[in-house]
């Protein structure tokens, strides 16, 4: 079931102190990728949740969002569009700027990638502050797509990403497994 589920994806989630900056524990999703089972089961409990959700298209954020999108993708039977960070598609961009901590950063898609009655899950590895994902949402919805969800293998929720969310998702699900 699915807690059996979590407790296999929990278990090949490598906490790494202090990285990349002193206070900050990074959650390495590496072990996961590199167990077959695991991985495997990532990818169906996301497929689904893309079947659930109605979705036609699968956005993965850059980079961890590729690794984990494009197979969900495939196993779905849905396309696969990367959203990634200024200056690295060749095409037709629609880019959206946001805020960081310090200073700011963009998110670019190719506009042409996605159609008005598109409805797109959004996956990334981890929901932290939401900055990134709420980008996102907005940069799809510019596109004259509609947002069917977002799906996160983790939720740090001691960050408020959730709530932070709120506003942009308007009633659209976020589940992280
Ligand atoms: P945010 O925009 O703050 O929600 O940050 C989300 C992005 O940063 C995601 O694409 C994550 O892959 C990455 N990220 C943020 N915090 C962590 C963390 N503690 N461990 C691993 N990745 C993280």
């Amino acid at each position: 079931g699915l807690t059996d589920i979590r407790t296999l994806l929990l278990s090949r989630i490598r906490d790494v102190a202090d990285y990349p900056e002193p206070g900050v524990t990074f959650k390495d999703i590496t072990p996961l990728l590199a167990d077959p089972a695991a991985f495997s089961a990532l990818t169906d409990a996301l497929a689904s949740i893309a079947e659930r959700t109605g979705a036609t298209k699968i956005v993965g954020l850059e980079a961890r969002g590729f690794i984990l999108g494009a197979p969900v993708a495939v196993r779905a039977g849905l396309g696969f569009i990367p959203v990634r960070k200024a200056g690295k598609l060749p095409g037709a961009t629609l880019g959206q700027a946001y805020d960081l901590e310090y200073g700011s950063a963009e998110i670019e898609v190719h506009a042409e990638d996605l159609a008005a009655d598109d409805r797109v899950l959004i996956v990334d590895d981890v929901l932290a502050t939401g900055g990134t994902a709420e980008a996102s949402i907005q940069l799809i919805r510019r596109a004259g797509a509609e947002v069917a969800g977002l799906a996160v293998l983790m939720e740090l929720d001691f960050l408020g990403g959730r709530a932070r969310l709120e506003p942009a998702l308007a009633g659209a699900p976020l589940e992280a497994l």
